[in-house]
């Protein structure tokens, strides 16, 4: 396969004002870091990490200029590992790409064979990036909830910013294992969407956020997938049932946690934290094998837009916003 280079990419730059710029322009291959694989970019996905980055967030990337894009899936370009040919099609997710290395919003990354996964048989390269990290997120949350013996006779499961990406993904993939999903979302004109994707009830942000002040409420929840953080987190652990299992991956709404200890000392309620970013490998193969085959969400393409690289633009902003319902694949120049 001929390389192409230069090679276009998003690319994002500060302004002498200090205000952040974005264009698709063409960047040579000489300026990707080192690392064993070359791999051509089919498809990337717009998470909210993304926008972070691409509109200059230093907590999430230090330098620009940078080409954003947490997530690649393509076909193996160069690689000087002996397990990963040219031609093979694999896919990245998280570690530092689209962070400080330039990401999938290009023709081209190249990164450490170590991030790279092949692309499991029964998915394409599209639906590797309709799942992508908000999929793997949700998969984490999902293995852990089943890890710690949550299982459907349990009761009501609760997910929140359910029509984000992590959130879509996770109502879907309980609803698809059986688990009663009530969704938290502040989107009521996406009622429709959020019950097509297995959601059994649907209740606003209003409604789940309690200030009170009590320490604990009524127990309701078997299990819990939070996207969000602050207050609404912080209601969902007081009114976890005992023993039940919460999964804390976002900060969309606050990186705060007002609650006390008594959830935990009283009912044994277990708050986990998910990081995708840096899960180990091990993990990392068993969790894309399930979203694969037994996980996969049956509506996952109906859940779907795409958008292509030069279009972009004004769905970072709304991501930022919390505009987005279910996942953008963002589709890359051939
Ligand atoms: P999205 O923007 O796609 O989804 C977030 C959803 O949260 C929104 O769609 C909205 O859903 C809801 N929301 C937005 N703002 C607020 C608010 N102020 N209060 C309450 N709810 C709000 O983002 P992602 O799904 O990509 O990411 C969600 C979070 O998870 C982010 O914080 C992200 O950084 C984090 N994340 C963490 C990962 C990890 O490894 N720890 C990996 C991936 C993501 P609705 O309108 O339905 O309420």
């Amino acid at each position: 396969m001929p390389l192409t280079d230069p090679f276009l990419a998003m690319i994002v730059s500060e302004g002498d004002d200090g205000r952040f710029l974005r264009a698709v322009e063409n960047k040579p291959l000489a300026d990707l870091p080192p690392g064993d694989v070359l791999i051509k970019t089919a498809y990337s996905s717009l998470n909210y990490k993304d926008a972070l980055s691409a509109t200059g967030n230093r907590g999430v990337t230090r330098r620009y200029p940078h080409t954003p894009g947490i997530d690649a899936a393509g076909t193996v370009a160069e690689s000087t590992h002996e397990s990963l040919k040219p031609g093979e099609a694999v896919l990245v997710t998280g570690y530092d790409l689209g962070m400080n290395t330039a990401g999938g919003y290009g023709q081209y990354i190249r990164v450490p064979a170590q991030w790279v996964i092949k692309l499991p048989a029964t998915l394409s390269l599209r639906q590797s990036m309709a799942l992508g990290t908000a999929g793997f997120t949700a998969g984490l949350c999902v293995h852990q909830l089943l890890a710690h013996g949550l299982v459907p006779e349990q009761g009501a499961v609760l997910v929140t910013g359910a029509s984000g990406g992590v959130g879509s993904l996770a109502t879907a993939i309980l609803a698809h294992l059986g688990f009663s999903v009530t969704a938290v979302s502040g989107k009521a004109e996406k009622s429709a969407f959020l019950e097509q994707i297995g959601a059994r009830e649907i209740i606003s942000r209003e409604a789940a956020r309690d200030s009170s002040g009590r320490p604990m409420l009524k127990a309701r929840w078997a299990g819990v997938v939070d996207t969000v953080g602050g207050e609404i987190l912080a209601t969902a652990i007081k009114a976890t049932r005992p023993g039940g299992v919460i999964t804390c991956c976002g900060l969309v709404a606050s990186p705060d946690l007002p609650i006390t200890v008594f959830p935990f000392i009283l009912r044994g309620v277990m708050l986990i934290g998910i990081d995708s970013a840096e899960c180990a490998r091990p993990l990392r193969q068993t969790v894309w094998d399930k979203l694969a085959q037994k996980w996969c969400p049956p509506g996952l393409d109906a859940m779907t837009s795409e958008v292509g690289l030069a279009d972009l633009d004004p769905y970072i902003d709304r991501i930022l916003k919390g505009g987005i319902t279910g996942r953008i694949v963002v589709a890359i120049p051939e």
